[in-house]
């Protein structure tokens, strides 16, 4: 039993050796076209398993599928971020609104800089660093995300995220996290966090609006091209 909702790998966007020498290519075709592959195909597995259950009528395992749909689910969508975070030569720092709500919450780009470098560096195991926004606060964190699902807040959102899973470096870099960091800091896109910025600073989870009072309000339809 299949179901018809299923993920996609997106495009990379570039070519493999597009990030040289700070990523080659050899280390970008394996994270992308294996590791991020397994991610999608992971996901579809869970779905289906999914549909194949209700089909059954037998849920005896869903708490395993449930927790394979969050991995594979959180880290596709976590590559698919990731990829687009990072451009080629680029040396242009954060601007505009953007760097206005890093400063409100971090007080200045390179303290930022210093907490996110931190956090990946003493990232315990396997998982991710990303800059998100807290919708419920209206500001910017940075968290350490476990595996690719866990430790991070409900309702923030990524906007730059930093894949320290072993898979995502070592092969280039070895055991050296610190250089791993400044090589993907140099690499940052930032008018693409701009965007997803701009993108997440509308959302709204209506948690002050009474009851039914927030279904009468505009709400931007979902864009899943926003990924
Ligand atoms: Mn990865």
């Amino acid at each position: 039993m299949t179901t018809s909702i299923h993920f996609e790998l997106p495009a990379l966007g570039y070519a493999y050796d597009a990030l040289e020498p700070a990523y080659s290519a050899e280390l970008l075709e394996l994270h992308y076209a294996v590791h991020h592959r397994a991610c999608v195909d992971g996901a579809n597995r869970a779905l289906d398993t999914l549909a194949a259950m209700r089909a059954i009528g037998d849920f005896n395992r869903i708490n395993q599928v449930e927790k394979d749909l969050a991995f594979h689910l959180s880290g596709h969508v976590l590559h698919s971020i990731f990829w687009r975070n990072l451009e080629p030569n680029d040396g242009t720092p954060p601007g505009g609104r953007l760097e206005a709500a890093i400063r409100s919450s971090f007080g200045s780009v390179e303290s930022l800089r210093h907490q996110f470098s931190a956090a990946a560096i003493a990232l315990q195991g396997a998982g991710w660093v990303t800059l998100c926004w807290e919708t419920t606060l209206g500001a910017l964190l940075v968290q350490q995300v476990r595996d690719n699902q866990d430790n991070s807040g409900t309702a923030t959102l990524p906007l730059l995220v930093l894949d320290m899973w072993e898979h995502a470096y070592y092969l280039q870099y070895s055991h050296r996290k610190e250089l791993w960091f400044l090589h993907f800091w140099d690499m940052i896109n930032w008018a693409d966090v701009h965007r997803r910025f701009d993108n997440a600073e509308c959302a709204d989870l209506a948690l002050d609006q009474a009851p039914m009072q927030h279904v009468h309000s505009v709400v931007t339809p979902f864009r899943r091209d926003r990924l």
